[in-house]
């Protein structure tokens, strides 16, 4: 009985996505004074460097697509990651 229970355990197994999910277009994101994707995303997915432009921690997201709704000037390109999931944590 332990043995079948330790091979299903042994099935679970993540895929994840070796590719970021999430970029954003450099040269809007530095031009932008608002940096509203910051102010919106709750898993704080972006960091604004000190010279505007944005890191992007791909791995924090929780794809609530906040940030999509909230930039005014285009500049994330989204897509779900392959797999369903961008990162493993440990
Ligand atoms: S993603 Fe949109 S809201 Fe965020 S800094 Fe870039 S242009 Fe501004």
């Amino acid at each position: 009985m332990m043995v079948e229970l330790l091979k299903r355990l042994g099935l679970n197994k993540y895929n994840v996505d070796p590719k970021p999910h999430i970029e954003v277009d450099e040269n809007i994101c530095i031009k932008c004074k608002e940096k509203f994707c910051i102010r919106v995303c709750p898993a704080g997915t972006y960091e604004a460097l000190p010279d505007g432009r944005i890191v992007v921690h791909y791995e924090r997201c929780l794809e609530c697509g906040a940030a999509l709704v909230a930039c005014p000037y285009g500049s994330i390109k989204f897509r779900f990651p392959e797999n369903g999931i961008s990162y493993r944590y440990g």
